[in-house]
């Protein structure tokens, strides 16, 4: 079929503004579906300073979209981006969206980010219906734009370029659900017939991620492990029952990678560059990386290495509980994160204690996280829920063997070597105690001394097709299905 108008709608997308894997796949996903011969659009907030950060050049649209809100009225003028052939349209409101946190000061939230993020959609809901042609699909991601397929249905129907749009609502993490107190109704002009236990309403309050699930023509999730947790009540955060519900709607599709932005061949911020078959240039990479943190020199040491927001749901605490044990068996550990504060006083105390064995950078770092890629021969992932996770594909795509909690999408991606020796690409372990941790990390290293067979792991990690392609492919079939239902084609 090919050629579809598909519309973007996030709160955030690499290289523009991240703060976790949200952003690479608005980032990269619509690269994917432009290559497939659709139409893409990404519309997101213009946070001014991380545009100015990241060096985004953009040119203004010469349109201002009005907006009332919270008993205001909003000015913001529309901006466009072009980055590597994707087109961005970006809405300004400096008052709302030109601060240092995408969503609040490092570890909290803004008090007003309902009213940032529902103004925010409805200027994207015209900003879309300005565009050339008719909307096709309107895929929206998160929280923070899950209203807007209840607010297209019931709002906006008046704008012909979207009202025929269907929409697809992606769930990237289910425990950051948007809840709000039910005052925002009226301040904000939310549809209040849609406040009741079928909608949006959630003991007593607004859920804006209960909407996208309530309203949108298709839900799907970043992986099919996720897509089946996430009905269950472990998983599910109270939102199992109204998930189970709608599972006829519900679909797993695992998450890709920009394998070319992705690449230790071409990567010109790593040591040395090298792939598969070739890794002495990975051996510089770590070397480089153990001079850069001051750890000993030692090629033979396992230097672990874990890259994440530093949340409940990554299983610091595993981490934590071990490090000690782990550096004295002569293992080094490098780890780069922000987030918990407990955790990082944690942290920064176990790095402080071993300077030359230990190292941690509280902090955001896209340059220092692929120079860890890189230089990692272990990557630990000891998640206590993962919806796809995306830390595990770029350590497989840059060698450097993942250890992962066998949830979600790390059980999708990672195949355990335990269990199947000839394909394994890395170690899952079960359950989240930091013993079962130790147990699977003290396999990969048992592994690790035998370069053998270690090397034949990592060249499979390596070589695993993490690319979008397959993806991208399964999320077009979704969009052709809800525009040419069954029956109806023709
Ligand atoms: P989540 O989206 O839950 O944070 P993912 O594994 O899906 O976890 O994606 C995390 C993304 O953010 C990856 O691209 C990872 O490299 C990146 N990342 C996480 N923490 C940091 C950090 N402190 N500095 C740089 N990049 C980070």
């Amino acid at each position: 079929m090919g050629n579809l108008n598909i519309v973007f709608i996030a709160s955030e997308a690499a290289p523009l503004a991240k703060t976790g894997g949200l952003a690479d796949v608005t980032g990269s996903l619509p690269r994917a579906l432009q290559q497939l011969g659709h139409r893409l659009t990404i519309i997101l907030p213009f946070y001014r300073r991380h545009l100015f950060a990241n060096n985004i050049r953009t040119t203004p649209l010469n349109r201002s979209i009005g907006m009332w809100a919270d008993g205001a009225q909003h000015h913001c003028p529309l901006h466009e981006a072009v980055v590597d052939g994707l087109r961005f349209v970006l809405v300004e409101q400096d008052e709302l969206y030109d601060r240092d946190g995408l969503y609040g000061p490092p570890g909290g939230a803004y008090d007003d980010n309902l009213l940032r993020f529902l103004l925010f959609d409805r200027v994207a809901l015209e900003a879309a219906a300005l565009l050339d042609e008719p909307v096709d699909i309107l895929h929206c991601h998160d929280w923070q734009t899950g209203m807007i397929p209840l607010l297209l249905k019931t709002q906006y129907q008046h704008h012909a370029r979207i009202a025929g749009a269907r929409t697809v609502y992606t769930i990237h993490n289910l425990a950051y659900q948007g809840i709000f107190p039910a005052d925002w109704i009226h301040r904000l002009g939310l549809p209040s017939h849609y406040f009741h236990q079928d909608g949006y309403e959630f003991h007593g309050q607004i859920n804006c991620m209960k909407g996208g699930i309530e309203a949108a023509d298709a839900i799907t999730t970043v992986s099919p492990s996720y897509a089946e947790e996430i009905m269950t009540p472990e998983y599910g955060c109270h939102l199992e029952g109204f998930l189970r519900h709608h599972a006829g709607r519900l679909h797993g599709i695992v998450n890709g990678l920009d394998v070319d932005h992705w690449n230790p061949a071409t990567d010109l911020i790593i040591e040395s560059p090298y792939g598969p078959g070739k890794v002495a240039g990975k051996k510089r990479c770590k070397a480089a990386l153990q001079t850069q943190c001051g750890l000993d020199e030692q090629t033979d040491a396992p230097l672990l290495t874990l890259i994440s927001r530093l949340a409940e749901q990554k299983g610091i605490d595993l981490l934590i509980a071990n490090v000690a044990t782990w550096l004295e068996r002569g293992w080094q550990l490098v780890v780069l994160g922000s987030g918990d504060m407990h955790s990082e006083q944690e942290l920064h105390r176990l790095a402080a204690a071993h300077p030359r064995q230990m190292y941690f950078h509280c902090g955001f770092d896209e340059a220092l996280a692929r120079r860890i890629y890189a230089a990692g021969d272990i990557f630990l992932m000891p998640s206590r829920f993962e919806p796809c996770g995306l830390g595990q594909l770029m350590a497989m795509r840059y060698g450097n063997v993942p250890v992962v909690r066998a949830t979600g999408g790390l059980r999708d991606t990672v195949i355990d070597y335990q269990a199947d020796k000839a394909r394994g690409t890395g170690f899952h372990f079960i359950e989240a105690t930091p013993a079962a941790f130790d147990r699977a990390v003290e396999q990969a290293v048992s592994i690790y001394r035998r370069p053998g067979a270690w090397s034949r792991i990592r060249s499979r990690a390596m070589k695993r097709d993490s690319s979008w392609q397959p993806s991208a492919k399964a999320y077009a079939k979704l969009y052709e299905s809800l525009l040419y239902p069954k029956g109806q084609d023709g």
